[in-house]
């Protein structure tokens, strides 16, 4: 009865506020199907590693001085353009519906590159940050695909424990990597001998995701892939 309600709801608030594309305006989807096809992917040369657009196929000089311990991470766009202003829409103004349209973007991306997992878990936010924000957008991505994508998702397991200061977009790899340090925490035993495929809307320097493989891979993880939507290149 509730999902039938929900779904009545749905429906009243499309006919009495259409939806429209966040880059050219046009009604029915917030990525019409042309907007969407001028995405800006994320081309090689990339870092196998840690995902980062490399200049030339040239070795990557952050991987060349951490070993991370994440197995990798691989991101679906460039974060500019309609991706950016979409997941900005996402994450700061409450725009919760584009969860759909956006994970069903990574969907077809891991569809097309499948990747060595078994479980799907969203990179968690501190308590204190989901109250003020009212929501997790990864969470709200994580659920979504893994629904497209028949994977088992896992809430809950993976939290963050420290609320680190928000990553100042000037700090360098270094400086981030120590803002996240120890701020994850996984203290059940759900991630014990899984493979698991982590979940984000924007990477940055990969500091967070690998923290969060670290506190995954000590709860007994085999293994973690990140998957992101954009990539700050
Ligand atoms: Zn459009
Ligand atoms: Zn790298």
């Amino acid at each position: 009865m509730g999902a039938q309600l929900g779904r009545l709801r749905d429906g009243l608030v499309d006919f009495l506020f259409p939806v429209h594309c966040l880059a050219c305006g046009s009604e029915g989807s917030y990525i019409c199907r042309s907007c969407r096809r001028t995405l800006p992917r994320l081309l090689p040369p990339v870092c196998l590693k840690c995902g980062r657009p490399l200049i030339r196929d040239d070795r990557c000089s952050v991987c060349a001085r951490w070993k991370l311990e994440i197995d990798g991470i691989r991101s679906v766009f460039v974060f500019q353009g309609l991706v950016r202003r979409a997941v900005h829409q996402f994450k700061y103004n409450n725009l919760r519906a584009l969860a759909f349209p956006l994970a069903d973007l990574v969907a077809g991306d891991l569809k097309a590159r499948p990747l060595p997992v078994d479980v799907v878990v969203a990179v968690p936010l501190h308590r204190r940050r989901l109250r003020g924000r009212g929501y997790n957008q990864s969470a709200l991505l994580a659920r979504e695909l893994s629904q497209m994508v028949g994977l088992p998702l896992v809430e809950g397991s993976l939290v963050r424990v420290k609320d680190s200061p928000a990553q100042v977009k000037a700090a360098g790899a270094d400086e981030r990597r120590e803002n996240v340090r120890g701020a994850f925490s996984c203290r059940d035993g759900q991630m014990s001998g899984r493979h698991v495929l982590l979940i984000d809307d924007v990477c940055t320097t990969g500091a967070t995701l690998d923290a969060c493989a670290m506190a995954l891979k000590a709860a007994g993880a085999s293994s973690v892939w990140g998957l992101t939507l954009a990539r700050e290149a």
